[in-house]
């Protein structure tokens, strides 16, 4: 198993955990874009969007669920915040596992990126 977020997810390297439930853990961005960046990840190895079988699709509305609670946690609720998800090489996207980008705390620029 060599996915860094897997690896994060099985406790063999360490993450800033916020959430944890049987299929969505959330930890900090170690390089984090703004005040907040948390990355709510699913606990099943999906290399990507493009990847998704119709039957993980659920999953992005538990990813978006936990992320709506971690944005009140967090106190950005009612200023806003920003959920992205990147895939492959032209979306940005750098770790091959499945992932949404919760991003708050500063004025995000009006642009996509
Ligand atoms: P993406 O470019 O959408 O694939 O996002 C991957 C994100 O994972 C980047 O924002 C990285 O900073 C972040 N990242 C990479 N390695 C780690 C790690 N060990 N712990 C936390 N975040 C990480």
């Amino acid at each position: 198993m060599s996915c860094i977020f897997c690896k994060i997810i099985s406790g063999e390297i360490p993450g800033e955990m916020l959430h944890q439930d049987d299929e969505i853990v959330a930890f900090r961005d170690i390089n984090p874009r703004a005040p907040i960046h948390i990355l709510i990840v699913p606990r099943k190895h999906i290399a990507a969007m493009n990847e998704m079988a119709d039957s993980d699709l659920p999953l992005l509305g538990k990813m978006a669920g936990v992320a709506k609670q971690l944005a009140k946690a967090e106190g950005i609720s009612e200023r806003g915040y920003r959920l992205v998800v990147n895939c492959g090489l032209e979306g940005g996207q750098s770790v091959p596992h499945l992932h949404m980008h919760l991003l708050g705390g500063r004025q995000l620029s009006g642009k996509m990126a």
